[in-house]
């Protein structure tokens, strides 16, 4: 089968440090230049940190993409930007100046700890279904095979979420 030349992928961007609105913007003219066509984003939504409440609110959005790259690909140039953009990993769940999590690519499931496909938490946290499901209510979770909106509804995490 030929590679198909332009895939759909849905990314989320999350924030909380060094100015997170300037950050995800900056993130988004980053990807556009040199990763992925963005074909549509999200509002911008404000939540209290997942994990580990002890820091500052985060600023998520989710994109879609159109991108020529492979999910492994497309994960190592992620990877790379949020390293540019000044990114250090310390621990689990602290704050990030950047974090650019692939959601979904096409249908795709994928188990192995470097990319897991679709993103493993994305069903059980409001902050990432609320601006999915802006601009995909109707993408279907290839492993669950519910939409996310169905995913919207059967989620019971508490977690305020906030539209800027
Ligand atoms: P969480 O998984 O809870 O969202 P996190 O985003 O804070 O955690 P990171 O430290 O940013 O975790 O990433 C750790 C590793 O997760 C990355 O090096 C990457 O290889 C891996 N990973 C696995 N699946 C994905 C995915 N779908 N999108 C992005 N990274 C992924
Ligand atoms: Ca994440
Ligand atoms: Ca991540």
């Amino acid at each position: 089968m030929f590679a198909k030349v332009n895939s759909t992928a849905f990314i989320l961007l999350g924030s909380n440090q060094n100015q997170p609105l300037l950050q995800l913007q900056h993130a988004l003219l980053r990807i556009e230049e040199n990763i992925a066509a963005i074909i549509s984003a999200s509002s911008i939504y404000k939540t209290a940190a997942w994990g580990n409440r002890q820091q500052p609110v985060f600023y998520n959005q989710v994109i879609e993409v159109r991108t020529e790259l492979k999910p492994i690909d497309l994960l190592e140039k992620l990877l790379l930007l949020e390293n540019e953009m000044g990114r250090v990993r310390h621990t689990k769940w602290e704050p990030r100046i950047i974090d650019l999590d692939i959601l979904f690519y096409e249908g795709i499931i994928s188990n192995q700890p470097r990319l897991t496909l679709p993103h493993p938490y994305l069903h059980e946290r409001m902050f990432t279904l609320i601006p999915l499901n802006e601009i995909a209510s109707t993408w279907v979770h290839p492993k669950l095979g519910l939409t996310v909106k169905d995913l919207l509804h059967l989620c019971t995490d508490p977690l305020k979420v906030e539209k800027i």
